[in-house]
């Protein structure tokens, strides 16, 4: 009997489905006497129910979690680009108009863009391009561990054994890159000085001392020197391709060695803010001590 009925029931509900379908629902608000015999139908209407609503609640699931992301990847911006001094009453409402555009971009930024961004900052400013420049200039260097001890400190110091030409250092320069591409623009100089004074080829500077950690003209209580800082550099001499070194001390007048010795020696002003030799003092009496010292308004001492 009931396989039957139920048999009835159905094929009933499919006769008449697609005309009572349609009146289900409005008879519900105009006619609810009409729904009474629709008591028997309760079996059809929740197989479809349960299936859209275990799709359609998954939609509504993933759209609400953006919500939550926003905060933190607002901030993200802020800190990246966007300096928003709007009240916060205003931000809020703003927040989650842009919530569909934050999920994108957020991910990328927060972490990997800031702190790689800072660090390449930090990193190399100015010293990238000069050690392109050094590099053109032809010197052989390698960088170095920083130095320091107390005040001396030295965060990026190159070892550098040799300018353009292959004129060598004796023995290798440890220097920061300022006032190792001044030595290397000067050695142009020399080199030109020597083939027109001398008629030779520079092939070495000797140097008395690039980075020290110690005072001025070595007094302890003095003002720390330049050499403390990778920042100045001795040239005690120079080698020539055929003629023997010539030192840094003063040459007879009038003779082609003097006349060199005068022209280099002139012509490190032009890439060293501090050119101190033979004749400014006691203790620069047998080499050119050569710094980038930064002074007020630029000045340079040059003796
Ligand atoms: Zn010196």
């Amino acid at each position: 009997m009931r396989p039957v009925t139920v048999a009835c029931l159905l094929a009933a509900c499919l006769a008449s489905g697609p005309v009572s379908a349609e009146p289900a629902k409005p008879p519900a608000a105009t006619a609810p006497h009409g729904t009474p015999p629709h008591a028997t139908v309760p079996l059809p209407p929740p197989e479809p129910p349960a299936r859209p609503n275990d799709l359609s609640p998954p939609a509504p699931r993933v759209t609400p979690l953006p919500p939550e992301r926003p905060p933190e990847l607002a901030t993200g911006r802020e800190l990246a680009k966007e300096p928003e001094p709007k009240p916060a009453g205003e931000a809020a409402k703003e927040a989650p108009a842009a919530l569909p555009e934050a999920p994108l971009p957020p991910a990328r930024p927060p972490e990997l863009s800031g702190e790689a961004a800072l660090a390449l900052k930090v990193a190399a400013p100015d010293d990238a391009a000069c050690l392109r420049r050094l590099e053109r200039l032809g010197a052989r260097f390698e960088a170095m561990a920083p130095l320091g001890n107390g005040q001396c400190s030295a965060p990026r110091p190159l070892a550098i054994t040799a300018l353009a030409d292959g004129v060598a250092l004796e023995p290798a320069a440890t220097l920061n890159c300022r006032t190792a591409e001044a030595l290397a623009r000067w050695a142009t100089e020399v080199q030109a000085s020597a083939r027109k004074e001398l008629d030779d080829s520079l092939k070495s500077l000797s140097l008395g001392g690039t980075y020290v950690c110690r005072g001025q003209n070595h007094d302890t209580d003095a003002k720390l020197s330049e050499h403390s800082f990778a920042n100045a550099v001795d040239v005690m001499g120079y080698g020539f391709a055929k003629r023997p070194a010539l030192n840094v001390t003063a040459a007879p007048d009038g003779t082609p060695e003097a006349a060199f010795l005068a022209a280099v020696r002139a012509s490190a002003c032009g890439f060293f803010r501090t050119v101190l030799g033979p004749g400014s003092d006691a203790a620069h009496g047998n080499h050119l001590h050569l710094d980038e010292r930064e002074r007020n308004a630029g000045h340079r001492l040059c003796q």
